[in-house]
């Protein structure tokens, strides 16, 4: 693999700003990749169009080719242009895409020809949203083509929701960072697949995220996949059943009385409020706790803390992360989703 001197650069003062957008589009232009702010997590940028530009992606994260990425376009406008949106759902696409973008909605449809397969790993669809994040709008707006920008941390690893993490995670592996600050939303896009149905369309998240089945319901029947490793092939290839792990083995808990700490090992809480009514903070002396939303415990706050933590808790080298379990409803879907796939210890 190639190996770079990693640049960061801030956002924060217009003339920076200026600076790191020209920077980043200069070499988007050239078919590097670049890390990008988005509002969702930190995302691995190149042109969506250049096969050989995507390729670098793929090297950078080592991502196996079987997963495919995420299409992001500069404007509403060019859906057409990356996906055929068949006529029986146009209209629900419609709706949803006039009400959550730009934002973190990623919607499953038809790709056209000019989508190289390696953006979507041979499969005839492509995943694709337009994100919020004002740094990424003027970077991509300017370059005016769509990017393929999975999430900027190598594969399988935990997702990225700061410039610092990013760099933690591909450091020497790329040229560039553009920092924008703490990710907003903290968790990925929620992806979707919709589907003709009556009365109501048929919604189907593949991938939980910051929408959640309340948000997408006026638009259609709502189902939250549950994914099993034998289908998981077929449907949103990249959520492995092992993913978003820590080098720290975890274990998700269900009950306080499902962990009996053994002697001599050091283990770590990721607790969701940090109150001690909810029955784990007792549970042994742990060598840390660290909170995801502390005092009432909110899951919008947990989410954008989220990968923090996990990242924080990881670093300590302590035996085992023991994670508290999260209302499973709103945001807690997508946080008890990858503290699953984070629980399952990679072969
Ligand atoms: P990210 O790493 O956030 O870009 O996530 C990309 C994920 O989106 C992949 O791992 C898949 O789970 C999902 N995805 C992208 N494209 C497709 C597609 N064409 N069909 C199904 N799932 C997709
Ligand atoms: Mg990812």
């Amino acid at each position: 693999m190639s190996t770079y001197v990693t640049a960061v650069l801030r956002t924060d003062e217009p003339p920076l700003m200026h600076e790191a957008v020209l920077e980043a589009v200069r070499l988007l232009k050239e078919g590097e990749v670049v890390a990008l702010p988005t509002e969702t997590v930190y995302g691995l940028a190149a042109n969506a169009l250049d096969a050989n530009a995507v390729a670098k992606i793929f090297e950078a994260k080592e991502r196996p080719t079987f997963d495919p990425l995420i299409v992001h376009l500069p404007n509403k406008t060019q859906l057409d242009l990356v996906a055929d949106v068949p006529p029986e759902i146009a209209q629900t696409v419609k709706q949803l895409t006039e009400r959550f973008w730009p934002g973190p909605l990623t919607l499953l449809l038809p790709k056209k020809s000019i989508v190289p397969d390696i953006v979507t790993a041979g499969l005839p669809t492509v995943a694709v949203r337009v994100s919020s994040n004002a740094v990424f709008k003027r970077i991509i707006s300017a370059l005016d083509k769509p990017l393929a920008a999975p999430s900027a941390n190598r594969f399988g690893s935990i997702s990225p929701t700061s410039a610092s993490a990013v760099l933690a995670e591909l450091d020497t592996r790329i040229h560039l960072i553009i920092d924008a600050g703490a990710s907003l939303y903290g968790l990925e896009s929620t992806i979707i697949k919709i589907e003709p149905g009556s009365p109501k369309p048929l919604i189907t998240i593949v991938r939980p995220g910051p929408l959640t089945p309340e948000d997408l319901k006026v638009y259609g029947k709502v189902k939250v996949a549950t994914r099993t490793v034998v289908d998981e092939a077929t449907e949103a290839p990249g959520q492995l059943a092992s993913h978003y792990a820590p080098r720290t083995p975890l274990r998700l808990l269900s009950r306080p009385s499902d962990f009996i700490p053994e002697e001599g090992k050091r283990y770590a809480l990721m607790s969701y409020r940090g109150e001690e009514k909810d029955g784990y903070l007792h549970l042994c002396e742990w060598e840390e706790v660290m909170m995801l939303s502390p005092g009432n415990g909110k899951l919008p706050e947990a989410a954008v803390r989220f990968f923090h933590i996990l990242r924080r808790l990881d670093e300590l080298g302590v035996d085992e992360i023991i994670a508290e379990p999260l209302h499973e409803h709103g945001m807690g879907i997508a946080m008890m989703d990858k503290l699953r796939r984070a629980s399952v210890r990679r072969p």
